[in-house]
């Protein structure tokens, strides 16, 4: 993946710039923006063409407009950054997503899932029914915090477990608590990363290397292991994986071979677990709008044009993740295991 430049989009016309320029301020005060649910996408005009009782997710729109288009506003973050400092603020479905059951009384552990695509999902999984032990850094208590009240206006059990991964003591004992408070565990989602973008091989010290080889592989390995103990047949894990697995960018030379080695490892510990009924899939996104980019994860420069090169034109928003890690954590995917669901504005995977 190269998010360098911005190819001419197919709808750049005088409207359409409007519609850019709006888009933007929406997407700003996207968290309070909108009283109802049916209409509370950033997504520009959105006249629903059905009763407001529809999931606001499932109403059709235009994927190009859907939300905000680079350039998006110069920024950078301290690492590991927070959702709620960034312009715009994500869309993590907050306003949005409906659940309709597909999880119900489903028992969750989600790693970063204070903000961003973890986020998103802590939503989903939520309003479909689960209980839901999110995992993040004590730097990010106040993103972990709104997840937490969103978690539990859905009416489910939330519990808030942050740590550093790189331990391999502590990866131990946040399955055991996460166990302990949710009074079991079907589904593990592993997604928390570090993405340092480094331009050459020559400047990546060990222990930057080390750092994303401890956070990307090592505390996957743990966790999993922790949790197998626990699952039941019907039980699933999911992995944030990446679409660097496969496109590399020349600055992620850690990251991306953490992500190719996540793919191998899905596919290969699938065929171990399934004869324990326990599935294993990854997920492979595109370039998101979350705070590990403006956090060290980009280069500052290139950021406002942050997902300019998809075929689209433009960047996910974590919402647009949720329904992937729904569908392939609910039963309705009893078949699917082994796999690698991309989610990337367009391009193509192998
Ligand atoms: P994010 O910053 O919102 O989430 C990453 C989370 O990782 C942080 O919130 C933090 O809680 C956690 N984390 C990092 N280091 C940790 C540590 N040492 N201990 C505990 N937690 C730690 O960003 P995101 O983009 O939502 O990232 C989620 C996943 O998506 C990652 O696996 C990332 O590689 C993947 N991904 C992101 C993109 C993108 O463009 N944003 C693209 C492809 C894949
Ligand atoms: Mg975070």
């Amino acid at each position: 993946m190269s998010d360098d430049h911005t190819p001419p989009s197919p709808t750049d016309t005088p409207d359409t710039s409007t519609r850019r320029r709006v888009l933007g301020k929406i997407g700003t005060g996207l968290a309070a923006t909108f009283a109802s649910p049916a209409l509370a996408l950033q997504g520009g005009a959105v006249t629903p063409s059905v009763s407001t009782r529809q999931p606001a997710q499932s109403i059709k729109r235009d994927p190009l407009t859907q939300y905000p288009r680079p350039p998006f506003p110069k920024q950078t973050q301290p690492w590991p950054g927070l959702a709620s400092k960034m312009t715009p603020v994500p869309d993590h479905g907050e306003k949005t997503y409906q659940g309709s059951g597909r999880l119900t009384g489903r028992k969750a552990l989600i790693t970063g899932g204070d903000s961003g695509i973890g986020r998103a999902v802590a939503i989903a999984y939520a309003r479909e029914g689960a209980d839901v032990a999110i995992n993040y850094l004590p730097a990010e208590e106040s993103d972990a915090q709104e997840v937490v009240a969103l978690i539990r206006a859905a009416g489910r059990k939330a519990v808030a477990i942050p740590g550093d991964l790189r331990s391999e003591a502590f990866c131990q004992s946040l399955v055991a608590q996460a166990v302990r408070e949710l009074g079991g565990l079907d589904i593990v989602v592993s997604n928390a990363a570090r993405q340092h973008q480094v331009p050459s091989i020559l400047d990546l010290t060990t222990e930057l290397f080390d750092w994303t080889m401890k956070t990307n592989l090592y505390a996957m390995f743990w966790i999993v292991k922790a949790a197998i103990p626990h699952f039941q047949p019907g039980a699933c894990i999911i992995v944030t994986a990446s679409e660097q697995a496969y496109d590399p960018s020349p600055n992620l030379l850690d990251y991306a071979q953490t992500k190719a080695a996540q793919v191998a490892f899905t596919k290969l510990l699938s065929k171990q677990l399934i004869p324990r009924g326990i599935r294993v899939n990854a997920v492979a996104p595109g370039p998101i709008w979350t705070p590990l980019q403006p956090s060290g994860g980009q280069d500052p420069a290139k950021l406002p044009q942050f997902g300019a090169s998809t075929p689209m034109g433009r960047a996910g928003q974590p919402a647009e993740l949720a329904a992937a890690y729904v569908t392939l954590a609910s039963q309705e995917s009893s078949y699917a295991t082994g796999q690698v669901y991309g989610v990337n504005g367009g391009n193509a995977l192998p």
